[in-house]
């Protein structure tokens, strides 16, 4: 009989700081992380709890992957893959800022949540052009209640500019002498737009693959731009 030495790293943090704690009832070598203080098996039985794997498919999911290529490529069912998901959803909040931004963009964006016609659902948010962070998003019709909502989320902010399309919401939420309607400047926004119809498999324009349920929808919007903040 031959043995091969493995160094065990902690799944969540990476650190070699590991020590053995117990065996779990289905026979797998329990370990405990001095690091982060969370445990974890070197081996798992049940794809959908091991860390390394709920970390591909969130990375996955941020790049272009559906639930069901994911589902294929790591081994486990899609129902998995969705409530590894939703879990991961959760970690993620929606932006929050507080302060004063020189230039915001804002703009629309459809998506589909469904198969029908009626079920559009347009992706709205303020992007600030200096600090390149996307401040809030609104998910809903192109309509005025939408666009209040947004407004809604940024009202505590100061914000000194702010550019749009023609829509014709915005010159109800926006001063005109704060407010300039620009194509040139809406152009930067429709590129971050463009972004995130290639990292987001279901905002493709071309896709089959769509949310089949509202809260994925926003579940996936948001984690999106929480990352996109992030960096
Ligand atoms: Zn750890």
């Amino acid at each position: 009989m031959s043995y091969v030495l493995v160094k065990v790293y902690c799944p969540h943090c990476e650190a070699p700081n590991v020590k053995k704690n117990g065996v779990k009832g289905n026979g797998q070598q329990n370990f405990y992380c001095k690091d982060c203080r969370k445990q974890f098996q070197f081996t798992y039985k049940n794809q959908g709890a091991n860390p390394r794997i709920k970390k591909q498919v969130c990375q996955m999911a941020m790049r272009g992957s559906g639930i069901r290529d994911t589902a294929n490529v790591l081994k486990m069912s899609a129902v998995t893959v969705i409530l590894v998901l939703r879990l991961w959803f959760k970690t993620h909040l929606e932006p929050s800022f507080e302060g004063t931004f020189e230039n915001v963009i804002i703009d629309e964006m459809w998506s589909w949540v469904g198969k029908r016609k009626e079920s559009k659902r347009w992706i709205w948010y303020a992007y600030c052009a200096d600090t390149r962070k996307i401040l809030a998003f609104q998910i809903g019709k192109r309509n005025d209640k939408t666009c209040q909502k947004l407004f809604k989320k940024l009202s505590h902010l100061t914000i000194k500019h702010y550019y749009t399309d023609d829509w014709r919401s915005y010159k109800k939420h926006i001063p005109p002498e704060k407010h300039t309607i620009s194509k040139a400047k809406t152009q930067k926004i429709e590129r971050q737009n463009l972004n995130f119809r290639t990292h987001l498999k279901r905002l493709c324009r071309k896709t089959i693959c769509f949310s089949k349920k509202d809260d994925m929808h926003f579940g996936f919007i948001k984690a999106y731009i929480w990352l996109k903040n992030a960096t």
